[in-house]
């Protein structure tokens, strides 16, 4: 079985998943497992529920290279406690809350799958709170930091 995942997969839980009303692969809920493999999830873009599916009809391998940049960086001497992964969400949380502390209620956009983002904007989310768009990944997707993790979310989409 497949391991590669940092967190352990269960109901309730994220997972990106093919979206079959957005036609895209967007973060999603799991609503059922079944042997360690969702099979139910709402999509967090339009709230839809159908079956779990990893990645687009007739798509071979996963497209997203999530790989860490894989810098053999200096190494922290004091903090040799955390490990990579918690120090990527140490980071994370840290980007985080220098893209929103501060920011004004009217610096935020309201969170839309038929708006267009740009890098830095600043977005309210009524499920996940605020976050700041860190990616654009294609012209129908884009990557946005929330408190707790990034998510790929949707824009553009017009219908
Ligand atoms: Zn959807």
């Amino acid at each position: 079985m497949l391991r590669a995942m940092s967190k352990p997969l269960r109901a309730g839980g994220e997972v990106d998943s093919w979206c079959t009303k957005c036609k895209l692969v967007l973060n999603h809920r799991v609503i059922a497992m079944v042997g360690g493999t969702p099979v139910r999830v709402e999509c967090s873009t339009c709230m839809s529920h159908h079956n779990f599916r990893a990645r687009a009809p007739g798509e071979k391998a996963p497209s997203t290279a999530r790989a860490s940049s894989g810098t053999a960086g200096p190494r922290s001497t004091r903090a040799t406690s955390a490990t990579k992964a918690q120090q990527a969400a140490l980071d994370r949380e840290r980007s985080w809350e220098k893209a929103v502390s501060g920011k004004a209620v009217s610096e935020f956009k309201n969170y839309r799958v038929d708006e267009i983002f740009s890098e830095g904007d600043l977005i309210r989310h009524k499920k996940f709170g605020d976050g700041v768009v860190t990616r654009i990944l294609d012209q129908r997707k884009v990557e946005i930091l929330f408190k707790d993790e990034p998510r790929t979310l949707a824009q553009g989409l017009t219908d």
